[in-house]
């Protein structure tokens, strides 16, 4: 199928032809027609899908096409609400409006916390036919009175597993009951949990389900490999893998903030140009070094889970986990930053003796084992060294029967070659990882 057929309004054809796009994703082909027939969808689909584009498209053909629209500055309230879960993912939104909506009379505008308010009052001032919004942000502007949601014809809730994961889910139903009665809904999440469907059920009428990406299942497209070391390697490994993998605009992703600045740091000191990107770094600082890593200024970007949400870089060639996350669905999320629409990527996971619960849940999740990989000179010890007092986790030892060669061996030789390795599967064990989920809001 060819964007043609979709029947989009030519000045959005045009706009997609010059992003290089000529043939729709699986999303799009079927989320288009759907939304442009005024209808209410529920689609399960991951970032990497091309969702956005799936409903940026026909809700812009919807506004340019439609019954009383001139997309004049009139009324000056919007009359498309998306809602997502954190900054980048609107900003991202926004920025897709924009690049599709480039030669249409559409005004968009993204709201979102960390940043001052006065500003996104004198653009809603101005009139916006597009509003993309984080929720807390949002709340503030409404009981501010700065907007008037009374118009929205169209609302679209992005992320919606993740909103309900970082507790939005009284912000978005304070956010639904503001909105009129009539209106089209569409509404997205990674996966299709029971709380999604409660959602769905009372947010959705009669709505076309869309499910590109079966639930949970890690991108086809992204290679996947564990290396297995010790906990005290893993920057050195790191430093190496980046030094002899030749790695370029590399997304790296550590558990905690403090460990992303530090990894940052260690790497720049190995002359590995990195910038670190995590809730506690100011929008502006956030922006410059996103931007200096598309750019190709920085090699490595630092990131935790929550900030790295809605990164978009197109085609971005290498995933590092540096730490496993502790909730398995957050490894594909992590995954997905790569491989996309089509193109291919490779994600690496280090992991030391105390994640091996945690990849267990992963390889249940996503039902394969992965490849393992031993690096030499950074080979496993057959018993774990004793943690640090942050770390959560309890000790494990019983990891002695996936060791390689004599324990502590290897070291002397230079460090290079990696040998690919069949996994067995079962791999140390232990019960479910911890399900803690961390979440920040943003306002
Ligand atoms: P998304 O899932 O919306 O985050 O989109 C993933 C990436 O795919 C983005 O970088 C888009 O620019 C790109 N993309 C979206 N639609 C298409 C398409 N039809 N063909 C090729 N790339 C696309």
């Amino acid at each position: 199928m060819q964007f043609s057929e979709l029947g989009l309004h030519a000045d959005i054809q045009r706009a997609v032809a010059e992003q290089g796009y000529d043939t729709p994703t699986p999303i799009q082909q079927q989320a288009i027609p759907a939304v442009l027939a005024g209808n209410d969808l529920m689609a399960t689909a991951q970032t990497g899908t091309g969702k956005t584009a799936g409903f940026t498209l026909p809700i812009l053909h919807r506004l340019a096409t439609g019954k009383n629209d001139r997309l004049s500055r009139v009324a000056r309230t919007p009359r498309v609400l998306v809602l997502t879960p954190t900054r980048e993912l609107a900003i991202q939104v926004e920025e897709s409006v924009r690049t599709y909506g480039k030669y249409l009379p559409v005004n968009s505008l993204a709201v979102f916390g960390g940043v001052g308010i006065n500003p996104q009052i004198a653009n809603l001032r101005r009139g916006v036919d597009i509003l993309v919004a984080t929720p807390g942000r949002l709340l503030d502007h409404v009981q501010q009175k700065t907007v008037d949601l009374g118009s929205i014809e169209i609302f679209v809730l992005d992320e919606a597993d993740r909103m309900l994961d970082m507790g939005f889910i009284r912000d978005i139903r304070k956010i639904i009951a503001l909105l009129p009665k009539q209106r089209q809904n569409l509404l997205f999440s990674a996966t299709f949990s029971p709380e999604i469907r409660d959602l769905a059920t009372g947010l959705l009428q009669h709505p076309v389900s869309v499910d590109v990406a079966p639930r949970n299942t890690a991108a086809e497209t992204v290679k996947q490999q564990v290396i297995e070391c010790d906990r005290e390697q893993k920057k050195d490994l790191l430093v190496h893998l980046m030094n002899t993998r030749s790695l370029h605009q590399v997304l790296i992703f550590a558990r905690t903030k403090h460990g992303a600045d530090a990894l940052a740091r260690r790497l720049d000191k190995a002359e590995i140009k990195a910038g670190a990107i995590h809730g506690d770094k100011s929008q502006g600082a956030r922006t410059r070094v996103l931007s200096e890593f598309k750019e190709g200024k920085l090699v490595a970007l630092v990131a935790t889970d929550i900030a790295a949400r809605g990164i978009d870089i197109d085609a971005l060639p290498y995933v590092i986990n540096f730490e496993l996350p502790n909730v398995p669905e957050d490894y594909v999320h992590r995954i997905g930053r790569t491989g996309r629409a089509g193109m291919t990527g490779e994600a690496i996971s280090l992991v030391c003796h105390d994640e091996r619960p945690q990849l267990k849940d992963i390889e249940k999740l996503i039902k394969r084992s992965l490849e393992r990989v031993v690096v030499e000179g950074f080979e496993q010890s057959a018993v774990a060294a004793p943690r640090p007092p942050a770390q959560e986790r309890k000790p494990r030892s019983q990891g002695a029967g996936r060791a390689k060669g004599a324990p502590g061996g290897g070291q002397k030789k230079a460090p290079g070659s990696a040998q690919p390795k069949r996994n067995g599967g079962g791999n140390g064990g232990g019960s479910g990882g911890g399900q803690h989920r961390s979440g920040s809001r943003h306002r």
